[in-house]
């Protein structure tokens, strides 16, 4: 069960990452940002499936009380629409996750803002533990 729950996870981290390569990088963004911005797009298959593989509860939005996902932080969730507005990010993850240079760069910005940006980096952490470890 745990392998195949991965190995689905898997194929659609590497679908993603694939197309990711694909893009042309931004010359006007850093690389460590867009690692960040890469996470993210990345992320919202991570975030939604990890707890599976945990075999714990999804991860709840501690204002709306409805599962994280980073559909939800872009596009639905309350406690972050001062920032969209200010940084015009767009309510379309794919228009604001998108290859779109200007929306590059607003993303990031936005990503910055987010305390969720620690709490997917201990994700990354803990799945590597628990591959080494399994
Ligand atoms: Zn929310």
């Amino acid at each position: 069960m745990w392998q195949k729950v991965w190995n689905t996870q898997n194929n659609k981290l590497n679908q993603i990452k694939q197309t990711v390569k694909r893009w042309r990088r931004n010359p006007n963004i850093s690389t460590s940002d867009e690692k960040k911005l890469n996470r993210a797009r990345i992320g919202h298959t991570r975030l939604t499936h990890e707890y599976l593989m945990n075999k714990g509860d999804p991860p709840l939005c501690q204002s709306c009380g409805t599962t994280i996902t980073i559909k939800h932080i872009f596009e639905e969730c309350r406690m972050y629409e001062k920032q969209r507005e200010d940084l015009n990010i767009s309510h379309q993850i794919g228009t604001s996750l998108g290859p779109n240079p200007d929306n590059e760069i607003d993303t990031i910005k936005f990503l910055k803002q987010l305390k969720y940006l620690i709490y997917f980096s201990q994700h990354l952490q803990c799945t590597k533990y628990q591959i080494t470890n399994s």
